[in-house]
């Protein structure tokens, strides 16, 4: 079984087509960067994926759950770490993760153990109390992972997640994600940062104006001369179709 199977997605929102009939397979396990420039439809192929946006055509499947005829048993399966923060400004840590937890019905002292395990995990110990709207942009993103992993899911989709952080945070962030890895997640990355992409995924699509250009092992991207960020400006340039 597949992780991820997306068959023909097709979303407009009005007369703009974000995603036009993209097809991908993701594997368990796997660490897949989903790369393209601004506007070629990543975010939205994730609100997709996790129900935030519905879409006109195609099918997607998580873990082998229909998101639409089974979205409570496919959205539980995925923790996502969204490109725009969104959390209550007012709440304290402590709260957005017991929310988050009660909201995937976990029962009340799981949750309680599982928030000490991500504060723990993710350093946030000195900040639980704090409100969201008073944490730094680093402890934000460190919060928002700690969220995403709350419901313990097989699956974690990270939105541009080092987007202004500092490098000392990134290369943090960077540790956690090999980790997990390491632990058997299934992670799907989009990112800016080429580099951060070639660190750290084993596979990359590449998509423009919501069709894919580039679906490769990263070896592929990387052999010989290349790196990743050459070998993206190349087919984004030219927009080859394969
Ligand atoms: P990416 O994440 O790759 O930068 P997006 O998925 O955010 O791209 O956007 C894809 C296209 O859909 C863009 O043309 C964008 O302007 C459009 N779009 C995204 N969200 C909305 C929305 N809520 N309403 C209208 N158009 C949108
Ligand atoms: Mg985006």
């Amino acid at each position: 079984m597949s992780a991820l199977e997306i068959k023909q997605l097709t979303k407009k929102y009005d007369d703009t087509v974000a995603v036009d009939g993209l097809d991908l397979t993701i594997k368990r396990g796997e660490f897949f960067g989903l790369l393209g420039p601004n506007g070629a439809g990543k975010s939205t192929t994730i609100k997709c994926i996790t129900g935030i946006a519905q879409f006109d055509q195609g099918s997607i499947t998580v873990m082998g759950h229909d998101v639409q005829k089974d979205y409570q048993a496919a959205r539980a399966t995925i923790g996502l770490s969204p490109q725009e923060f969104n959390a209550d400004i007012f709440a304290p840590i402590e709260k957005i993760l017991d929310y988050v937890g009660g909201y995937f019905g976990m029962a009340k002292g799981l949750r309680e153990k599982r928030i000490e395990e991500v504060i723990k995990q993710f350093g946030l110990e000195e900040h639980r109390g704090k409100p969201f709207g008073k944490l730094s942009g680093g402890l934000k993103r460190r919060l928002i992972l700690a969220r995403a992993l709350m419901h313990d899911p097989d699956i974690l989709i990270l939105d541009e997640p080092t987007a202004g952080i500092d490098v000392e945070q990134r290369h943090a962030l960077w540790d956690h994600l090999r980790d997990l890895h390491k632990a058997g997640k299934t992670i799907i990355l989009t990112s800016h940062y080429l580099e951060e992409v070639e660190k750290l995924c084993d596979r990359v699509v590449v998509i423009n104006k919501g069709k894919k250009i580039a679906d490769w092992d990263k070896a592929h991207f990387t052999k010989g001369e290349n790196n990743l960020e050459k070998a993206y400006l190349e087919l984004t340039r030219n927009d080859l179709q394969v």
